[in-house]
């Protein structure tokens, strides 16, 4: 069907994606080989359950069992349905390769989303009504942290922690509720934080009460990867989820790691003890949460995780870090006000309705217009609801994949500066119409930049 126009249409979207800079620092460029293992006849398949976790298991932080024995050996598996010699080998490829990645005892490369992700760990812990704290949405959170409009919030009761002023977290009121409410979880990792969380320390406090600790690094497992920001796994933590879309720049997913022992996905649901959480958390997944896995985009998984394990995955996460204190850096200069005053990963918050009176959303939409994509982000204390959010939220995975550098940064925010300056003296979005000259010689000089480094995978 080469005439159907959704081809076109993502014809269109390629153009896009080439044309324009993408900072929206949740998005990122996979390789072509992940995409090839994507849009592969995996999908074809049904494969309900488990691969065998046989060898599967670290030695003095390496695996048992070399990725050549993975690829050739059969072993029986814990699926309902036949045929999944192939794909039993694949899924083993993609744990084996999380594990190492992540110093894991076991990895689940089956959930469809970050969301999922999440879920199922809660499912797997915790019953109806049992407290899990985690950070206050408006703060850095994530929706699935405990929004009211999410289905977790409606069977699990969330317990709000905040940050200080200078945009750290407020350990000391993250001990005090943790010790007044008890909850079940304790839950770190944030869409919107700057800085490094203090993993020890919320590890102390979480034995103290004998809680489950997870991590949520689905904003910088790509950065952990790389080495470049420190694994929650290796600081007491009990469980790590994650997107694998993200700086990780594998396929659209989810992935949970875990410390503990691995069992048999067929014996009864054991007892809810940390020691057990890999298990409770594969029941959790399949069937607690989801029905067949999607091979397709497991193998791309172990694409990625392939990729991330060579010794340029480094270099890129530290270009990535790198690249953000630029650009934060020469945004500050040219007037913008930052939460907490930069960054220390991927990600940088600016105050724009503090520092120039326009609101996250109005700069949103002019920056689209020149071809620089983000999204507007509510800020602590934010009075603006999510419809006019006093801030907007970039960040450096997308163009540093383009190979983009220091000098690239300066110029990026010195076209934000341009942009903002617009936006002052237009005051509203329709006022824009009459800057149309201006935003198009933006438009075109970002363009021809971004042209220069081309888009993997589309070229
Ligand atoms: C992006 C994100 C998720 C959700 O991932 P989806 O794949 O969109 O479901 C969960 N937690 C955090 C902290 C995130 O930033």
């Amino acid at each position: 069907m080469k005439n159907d126009p959704v081809f076109d249409l993502i014809a269109e979207e390629k153009v896009r994606q080439s044309e324009g800079l993408e900072l929206i620092p949740s998005e990122n460029y996979v390789s072509s080989a992940v995409l090839e293992a994507m849009g592969s006849i995996l999908t074809n398949k049904y494969s309900e359950g488990y691969p065998s976790f046989k060898g599967l298991t670290f030695v003095d932080s390496k695996l048992e069992m070399p990725e050549v024995e993975i690829a050739k050996e059969i072993l029986p598996n814990y699926r309902y349905y036949g045929g999944q010699r192939n794909v039993d080998r694949i899924e083993r490829l993609a744990i084996a390769r999380a594990m190492e990645l992540f110093h894991a005892d076991h990895a689940n490369v089956q959930p469809h989303s970050g969301a999922n992700a999440n879920e199922a760990v809660y499912w797997a812990w915790c019953e109806p009504g049992d407290k899990i704290l985690a950070m206050n949405l408006g703060h850095g959170g994530h929706l699935t942290h405990g929004s009211p409009v999410t289905r977790s919030a409606n069977i699990y009761n969330f317990i709000a922690y905040g940050t200080t002023p200078d945009g750290d977290i407020d350990y000391d009121e993250l001990e005090r509720l943790a010790l007044e409410e008890q909850p079940k979880i304790i839950l770190v990792g944030y869409s919107a934080f700057m800085k490094i969380p203090d993993f020890d320390r919320v590890a102390e406090i979480g034995k103290k009460i004998g809680a489950l600790l997870m991590a949520d690094m689905a904003h910088v497992a790509g950065l952990i990867a790389g080495g470049v920001h420190p694994n929650p796994l290796e600081h007491g933590f009990h469980v790590m989820t994650t997107t694998t879309h993200k700086t990780l720049r594998g396929p659209r997913g989810g992935l949970i790691l875990s410390m503990g022992n691995v069992g048999s996905p067929l014996k009864k649901t054991p007892e809810k003890k940390l020691e057990n959480i890999p298990i409770l958390i594969d029941k959790a997944v399949f069937p607690g949460t989801q029905g067949g896995p999607l091979e397709h985009v497991i193998a791309a998984k172990a694409v990625a995780f392939g990729e991330a394990l060579q010794p340029e995955f480094k270099d890129y996460a530290a270009k990535i870090v790198e690249n953000a204190k630029a650009l934060a850096d020469r945004l500050a200069e040219n007037g913008f006000v930052l939460q907490g005053g930069g960054t220390e990963n991927h990600l940088i918050l600016v105050k724009c309705e503090e520092a120039f009176g326009v609101d996250g959303k109005f700069y949103e939409r002019a920056l689209d217009m020149v071809g620089l994509t983000l999204n507007a982000n509510a800020l602590p204390g934010d009075k603006g609801g999510a419809f006019r959010p006093g801030g907007v939220r970039l960040g450096t995975p997308a163009i540093t994949t383009r190979g983009m550098g220091v000098k690239e940064m300066k110029q990026i925010a010195d076209w934000m500066k341009e942009v903002m300056d617009i936006c002052v003296k237009a005051k509203t979005e329709e006022g824009l119409d009459e800057y149309k000259a201006g935003l198009e010689q933006i438009r075109q000089e970002v363009k021809d930049l971004a042209l220069q480094f081309p888009v993997p995978a589309i070229g």
